[in-house]
């Protein structure tokens, strides 16, 4: 929060739906550690629904703006209003083509959230609100498009330049300097976006899908960490089958990333098939590392992965459902980590670790439901509360409906809701439906709780415990 700028509550109950649907964004980069030039061009559509004209308006943060075009003509100053972190065309047609192009600074970009210099090389951080850091855009969950990304740099200093999606195309330009164009065909949210550029080595591995797509998959390290990806590499193979084998879900692409940093400040990023890592999450060497980082390592690859379907091919409607993806996704690694190892041992540990951080959580004054009503900063809602207490819920779909009816909900889930970003409420109607379960008018909410329940408001719950 910039000093002396009171921010204002936003509430759940606020939510509307974005006026417009974004068919494609293609953007461009020319690379620089101190200043990079991004070229973005959008085709909007106002959706069923929505008169034209209407404003067109935009999230951005830092950024230098050089040019903005909407359906071909130049825009003065007096053709835009930029207030805070929004701009807003005034009356846009129904159908539109914007273009923008902004200068941004890596180097200087201390917030680590955006594009910005990480030791030599160049990553970004865009959950939850990053991407306005990088160019105008609606930065919101719900705004779901697909990407074409071009990345433009010098060589030497950038010979290994990434995105989401395939690699389609790549060539040299005078001067030393190369390109290379990422199309990702599978809409997304703009919090997925990731771009990485720099000098990394790179260990490499192949996995056959079931239906037999053959998916390369790539682990970028700084080169002295090249001997510490097998267990890295291991486990994404043992993630990819079991998704497969459990949850009869493969994966969709002919590429697979992850990058590990020692320099990069969340834990990991599941950003569509450019995963960025903490190298701690990464890297491990029998002779230094010890079981317990085997098993961390094990756990959050799988995770990442696994939030290839619960989170990036199906999403959240708005930051308030962060649950929807992080509960169901923790619950998902947990089952992964029982399943290759002990059961037992590893539900003694989440219950341990539910009772270390979570209760302590929900019995102080940061005691917030699994879905909050209202947030000032969503950065504060990554907690234990979110992701733990919330795969805690899911665990009682399970443990209710069993492993069978836990499937079919899952199986009606995607049917109804891929390339979707949708509520939590969503995913207990998929679970209530495909099971015929009671709906929520015979809810009895829990007496320690009460409210916290409105995640799975249709059954009451197992025993009035704080989980
Ligand atoms: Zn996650």
């Amino acid at each position: 929060m910039k000093e002396g700028v009171a921010r204002k509550a936003i509430y759940r109950k606020d939510y509307t739906a974005y006026p417009w649907e974004v068919h494609r964004l293609d953007l461009h980069f020319d690379i620089g550690i101190e200043t990079t030039i991004v070229r973005a061009e959008m085709a909007l559509q106002l959706r069923d629904g929505a008169r034209a004209p209407q404003d067109i308006v935009l999230n951005g943060s830092d950024l230098q703006l050089v040019s903005i075009m909407l359906n071909d003509r130049v825009l003065n100053t007096q053709d835009y209003i930029v207030e805070g972190e929004t701009l807003t065309i005034p009356g846009a047609p129904q159908n539109s083509v914007l273009k923008t192009e902004v200068e941004i600074h890596p180097a200087g970009n201390s917030a680590f959230e955006g594009l910005y210099l990480s030791g030599d090389f160049l990553l970004t951080q865009c959950e939850a609100q990053g991407f306005r850091k990088i160019t105008w855009f609606p930065d919101r969950p719900d705004v779901m498009t697909t990407y074409r990304v071009t990345l433009e740099a010098d060589k030497t200093g950038f010979p290994v330049l990434l995105s989401n999606g395939n690699q389609t195309d790549a060539g040299e330009l005078p001067g030393g300097r190369h390109w290379v164009r990422w199309q990702d065909p599978f809409p997304k949210p703009s919090y997925l976006f990731a771009l990485v550029a720099g000098d990394l080595s790179l260990v490499e591995d192949h996995f056959t899908t079931r239906s037999g797509r053959d998916v390369a998959l790539r682990i970028y390290v700084e080169a002295e960490n090249l001997d510490r990806c097998e267990h890295a590499m291991e486990s994404l193979v043992n993630a990819m089958s079991w998704d497969e084998e459990r949850f009869d879900l493969e994966y969709d692409l002919d590429i697979y990333h992850i990058v590990a940093t020692n320099d990069f400040n969340m834990g990991a990023m599941e950003n569509k098939s450019l995963n960025i890592f903490n190298s701690k999450y990464v890297l491990a060497r029998p002779d230094t590392a010890t079981d317990a980082d085997y098993q961390g390592i094990e756990g959050v690859i799988g995770h990442e992965y696994f939030h290839n379907w619960t989170g990036n091919r199906v999403t959240c409607q708005d930051w308030f459902q962060l649950t929807l993806k992080e509960g169901l996704t923790v619950f998902r690694d947990e089952e992964f980590s029982a399943d290759m190892q002990s059961r037992a041992v590893k539900r003694i540990r989440v219950v341990r670790d539910l009772r270390g951080r979570q209760f302590p959580e929900d019995d102080g004054p940061m005691s917030h439901p699994i879905r909050p009503d209202h947030y000032v900063e969503i950065n504060n809602f990554y907690t234990a509360t979110v992701y733990q207490k919330g795969a805690t819920i899911v665990r009682m779909y399970h443990t209710r409906l069993g492993e069978s009816g836990f499937q079919k909900g899952m199986k009606l889930y995607f049917e109804r809701h891929d390339g979707q970003a949708v509520t939590c409420d969503d995913f207990l109607a998929a679970m209530a439906d495909a099971n015929a379960a009671r709906k929520s008018s015979q809810v009895t909410a829990c007496p320690s709780c009460r409210s916290k329940y409105s995640f799975m408001p249709f059954w009451k719950p197992l025993s009035p415990s704080r989980v």
